[in-house]
């Protein structure tokens, strides 16, 4: 049967009724209408392979948490000025999973509102605006945000960078000026952020300042730091007075495979987590967590109130997500399936070209798509023909990265061997797809 809304009559009406800075991905458009663990159903009932949505973690519609969600919504759905022992119990639990004093939570509905909050803290305990961020940086919607975030600011549409932001040189161990992941490249790069230090004491008399990063860049393209680099930089930051936020908004909760959190493969433990996305596998919920000394400074007698966040229907989203995440063993499955990805990746980047680096942790991973390996000139174009040719034959992605060159891997947790062999059995033809229209590529 035709469905009578399709993706054409949508376009058009989306045209009127939707602002059009809401951007929707690939040149033929999808209408999707159900999904299932890491599969998309689309109006004609084709199926697609999700191998890039981070925020569904679990699965789409896992069976636990759409149950959850519709039991405590059949029971009370309020604000959190009662007392309820689902948000003890959740922060009680997700702390559980944070090393060191890093025991206390506030919970928001949205990366944005949780960086938002994160800065707050930070801000308020060092008694001033000054931020550090990185190059390239993505840390969420809101103005506020947007001035902390290179990545909106700097290009099309944006503004001169604010006067409380400084930007560190992004760590780049392909592209940047210090190639590799040794230990001095970390300490090379994180040298930048002791001359942002400096800056932000030339500005105000402190070196003091918050610094943010993810541990683990998204939008950056999939860019994992050189070694030691976020110790050295916290390092720097701690000396200075500061504050160390890490961004695990799209790197948490298992999906780098051989760690619970991004910030761990760097070895070092932040004052303010930030949480988003896989939290709620869809359900809007974030969080804060910090240490009790920053939270009693914070509570500085401006009360922090939330009218959504922390409310019982999304605790019960929290629980069930974690259920799921340990009852289903997924951190290590990111780890096993995501090796077996990166091993199919490098076997690519051996037949082609174009493919000029590969890197990937856990569930986490990218390939970076080069017109030439020794300038590193980027693939751009090439890498679009690539994503939407795999779209054509049922397998989801997307590219990212300052030249939008790296296509993009981060699939539902529930990713295994099979789906991953969908996904590069897509790739292998996409590549020589493009070798037979584009000799030489
Ligand atoms: N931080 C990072 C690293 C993100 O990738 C995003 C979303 N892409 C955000 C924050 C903002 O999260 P949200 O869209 O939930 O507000």
């Amino acid at each position: 049967r035709a469905d009578p809304h399709p993706p054409a009559e949508l376009l058009e009406r989306r045209a009127k009724a939707i602002g059009p800075s809401l951007s929707i991905s690939y040149a033929e458009k999808l209408k999707i209408v159900r999904g299932q663990g890491p599969w998309l159903v689309d109006h004609t009932g084709r199926r697609f392979l999700d191998a890039v949505n981070n925020i569904t973690h679990v699965g789409h519609c896992h069976p636990h948490v759409v149950a959850a969600i519709a039991r405590q919504a059949g029971i009370l759905n309020t604000n959190t000025r009662y007392l309820s022992e689902l948000m003890l119990d959740f922060s009680e639990r997700l702390t559980a999973k944070l090393p060191g004093d890093l025991k206390v939570a506030y919970f928001v509905n949205s990366g944005t509102e949780a960086n938002e909050l994160a800065l707050r803290i930070a801000r308020t305990a060092i008694g001033k605006k000054s931020t550090v961020v990185l190059d390239w940086a993505y840390h969420g919607n809101s103005g506020g945000m947007v001035d902390v975030s290179p990545y909106k600011f700097k290009r099309r549409g944006g503004y001169p960078q604010p006067d409380f932001v400084e930007i560190a040189s992004f760590p780049d161990p392909y592209r940047g000026p210090h190639k590799g992941r040794s230990e001095a490249a970390g300490r090379a790069y994180a040298n930048d952020v002791a001359r942002c230090l400096e800056r932000v004491r030339s500005k105000t008399g402190s070196a003091a300042a918050a610094f943010i990063a993810e541990s683990i860049s998204g939008v950056g393209g999939q860019v994992g730091y050189p070694d030691g680099y976020l110790r050295a930089a916290y390092e720097h930051v701690r000396a200075a007075g500061g504050v160390c936020i890490a961004d695990e908004v799209q790197c948490g909760f298992g999906r780098v495979g051989a760690a619970f959190w991004g910030f761990e493969l760097q070895g070092v433990v932040p004052d303010v987590v930030v949480m988003g996305k896989p939290i709620g596998n869809g359900h809007p919920l974030g969080a804060v967590v910090t240490t009790p000394d920053l939270a009693a400074k914070f509570a500085n007698g401006m009360e922090y109130f939330n009218s959504f966040g922390g409310n019982p229907v999304s605790m019960a989203v929290g629980m069930a997500v974690l259920d799921v995440i340990e009852g289903e063993g997924l951190q290590e499955r990111a780890l096993e399936t995501g090796r077996y990805m990166l091993d199919r990746f490098h076997d690519l980047a051996k037949r082609w070209p174009l493919i000029g680096d590969v890197r990937g942790w856990g569930l986490f991973s990218g390939v970076e798509l080069v017109r030439d390996r020794q300038t590193l000139e980027p693939a751009t174009d090439e890498a679009g023909w690539i994503v939407n040719h795999i779209r054509r034959q049922g397998v989801l992605a997307s590219t990212d990265g300052p030249f939008d060159n790296v296509l993009k891997f981060k699939p539902p947790m529930v990713f295994g061997r099979a789906e991953a062999d969908i996904l590069c059995d897509a790739l292998e033809a996409a590549f020589a797809g493009l070798a037979a229209i584009a000799p030489g590529a």
